[in-house]
């Protein structure tokens, strides 16, 4: 069994839908569960229209969602018959109604919650599976279409809510396994699960790759599929570097370190799931369907000698410098710094100390101000934003002596806030400022992937 993943580009319109047809069909002899994201940028409409609809404009509310119902019936109308087509577009009526009175509740309500927000959301998913499905029958695909909802059991933090796993295994094998066994191709949502007492949830933004991880673990696929559209994971941003190359095979290891970076490809829990179980995850492009896209295993058997695989960036950091007014031998220092960020629930991506300070680095800012007021209390604190980290991935990193030197020479002449090589010994991040990024990453490229072509089995 496999999971085939497939996100919001590459369910977009009726061309698209066909293509992942087309794809499909050529896996079902390795019984794929098929988990697609909504049509791509229905989610956001449909949050905009809970949105219009707790701030009273219930009028430009009911505009998206007709919005929404267009978009739909448009790809109906491309792909089913004239008898499939009004089948169709009576469900999507439906469902569209019911959007309608929800919008009306809550702009009565006047008020938008977390709760209403995610049964909002909750539509886009259900609406491409269910056409998708549909087109998959008319093509002679043995289709079994089934609500998420049914097996992806959550806890109630809504909008970002948490798989419970032994249920959500209990329920995959109930209602999920005897499909695939009995020879159907089995199509769900990503993204939306319940709570036991079946209120609707959704698991995060772009949750639909994790969905399709946890699906692809508790069923132990073969392999997980995360169709997309990119070629795969590439050795630089192509946008600052013209001549990155595609990296055919990666460690986990380096796919994780890479998605905090690379979000736009993989989002960074995808791999969690799959991790523990060893399967591999493998990034295609469905707008080029041949191309073999990048592998993710846990240990990769090639690679002697190639050290770097990617760089990557992130810009939007924040770097807090934390000096111990009571200087060294302040114990508990550490752990009173850390307990202020586990307060605000606030992630700390990068670390160095030194006998007296602490340099941290966070991306979310929400609530700076009360961290660092909560640092002064024991410290001096100073705070620089616009900064950006610049990361160097590869599992070889690990015992390269001096490579730190060598990794940086490109960039001698830029001023360098930090520098950490990750406890994982497989990164070397450092922090500059974030004007620099485009030059120093194709600088760096430039540089470290002189000797690319000496590996062809990893760089493409
Ligand atoms: N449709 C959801 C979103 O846009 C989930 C996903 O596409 O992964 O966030
Ligand atoms: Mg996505």
């Amino acid at each position: 069994m496999i999971v085939m993943k497939f996100g919001g580009t590459s369910v977009e319109d009726a061309k698209a839908i066909k293509t992942l047809t087309e794809i499909v069909k050529k896996e079902i002899p390795r019984k794929p569960i098929v988990v697609v994201s909504a049509c791509s940028g229905i989610t956001n409409q449909l949050l905009r229209t809970a949105q219009l609809a707790g701030a009273g404009s219930k009028e430009e509310a009911l505009q998206m969602i007709a919005q929404i119902e267009s978009r739909h019936k448009k790809i109906i109308k491309e792909l089913f018959d004239a008898e499939m087509t009004k089948f169709l577009n009576k469900h999507i009526t439906a469902q569209t109604e019911e959007l309608v009175r929800l919008a009306g509740g809550v702009a009565v309500l006047g008020e938008l919650t977390p709760r209403s927000l995610d049964t909002f959301a909750a539509y886009g998913e259900r609406f491409s599976s269910f056409i998708i499905h549909h087109y998959f029958e008319s093509q002679k695909i043995k289709s079994f279409w089934v609500d998420a909802r049914s097996f992806m059991s959550t806890d109630d933090q809504f909008t970002k809510a948490n798989v419970q796993f032994p249920v959500t295994e209990q329920k995959l094998r109930e209602i999920v396994q005897p499909k695939i066994h009995n020879g159907y191709v089995v199509m769900t949502q990503g993204f939306i699960g319940s709570t036991q007492n079946g209120i609707t949830t959704t698991i995060g933004r772009g949750g639909s790759d994790y969905s399709a991880a946890i699906i692809g673990s508790l069923l132990n696929a073969e392999e997980i599929q995360i169709w997309t559209d990119v070629d795969g994971i590439l050795s630089a941003d192509p946008t600052i570097v013209k001549d990155a190359k595609k990296i055919k095979i990666m460690s986990f290891n380096e796919a994780s370190e890479l998605a905090y970076f690379g979000a736009r490809v993989l989002h960074p829990e995808t791999i969690l799931p799959a991790v523990k179980k060893n399967i591999p995850v493998r990034v295609l492009n469905s707008k080029n369907p041949n191309s073999s896209g990048t592998m993710i295993v846990s240990k990769p058997k090639i690679d002697k000698k190639c050290i770097v695989k990617s760089i990557a960036y992130k810009e939007g950091i924040t770097l807090i410098n934390i000096v111990s007014t009571r200087m060294f031998l302040a114990h508990g220092f550490l752990e009173n710094i850390f307990d202020v960020f586990h307060k605000y629930q606030t992630i700390v991506h990068t670390i160095t100390t030194s006998m007296v300070s602490v340099t941290v680095t966070i991306d979310n800012v929400k609530y700076l101000a009360q961290i660092v007021r909560d640092l002064k209390q024991f410290s001096t604190v100073t705070v620089a934003e616009k900064k950006a980290i610049v990361c160097i991935v590869g599992d070889n990193l690990r015992n390269s002596p001096g490579l730190a030197v060598k990794m940086l020479s490109p960039i001698s002449d830029i001023n360098i806030n930090m520098i950490s090589q990750g406890a994982s010994e497989i990164n070397l991040s450092f922090v500059l400022d974030e004007e620099y990024v485009d030059d120093v990453v194709a600088r760096l490229h430039k540089e470290l992937f002189s000797h690319a072509g000496d590996f062809p089995e990893i760089f493409e």
